[in-house]
């Protein structure tokens, strides 16, 4: 086999060539593609790449999970991103701790899509479930 006008050996040195340059080529293309801007899958909110997905939303791009789970798998987050986790927990927190801050807290969850006013009702029935143990 091979190509007769090459030694032994040298057209596996080209073959070899060929995949690390296959292999540059899909990387260059892929870091491409994850500098795109990217749109949340959880909360529908477009950030400027992948980066900016992940830090801000916990989602791995391209799989589109949130640390290998499936986003509505996901044990912890109920559906959500990370950003709409945190602020879900902004407005309990401000709901039974600190009531000054829930109006700011309250906006962002809208621009997150989350059902501010159904965090607020389970955080009160929290807050009143509490009260009614004690
Ligand atoms: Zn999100």
């Amino acid at each position: 086999m091979g190509d007769e006008n090459l030694p032994e050996g040298q057209l596996d040195m080209f073959i070899d060539y060929d995949k690390e340059a296959e292999e540059a080529e899909r990387r260059r293309r892929e870091h491409e593609e994850f500098m795109k801007p990217k749109t949340c899958p959880a909360c529908g909110t477009e950030v400027r790449n992948g980066h900016a997905l992940h830090n801000g939303h916990g989602i791995d791009w391209p799989e589109l999970t949130i640390g290998g789970w499936p986003i509505a798998e996901h044990p912890n987050y109920q559906g959500m991103c990370e950003a709409q986790w945190l602020v879900r927990n902004h407005i309990r927190y401000g709901v039974t701790t600190d009531p000054k801050s829930l109006d700011e807290r309250v906006a962002r969850g809208k621009e997150l899509g989350l059902d501010t006013d159904q965090i607020i009702a389970d955080a009160r029935a929290t807050l009143q479930g509490q009260a009614e143990d004690n």
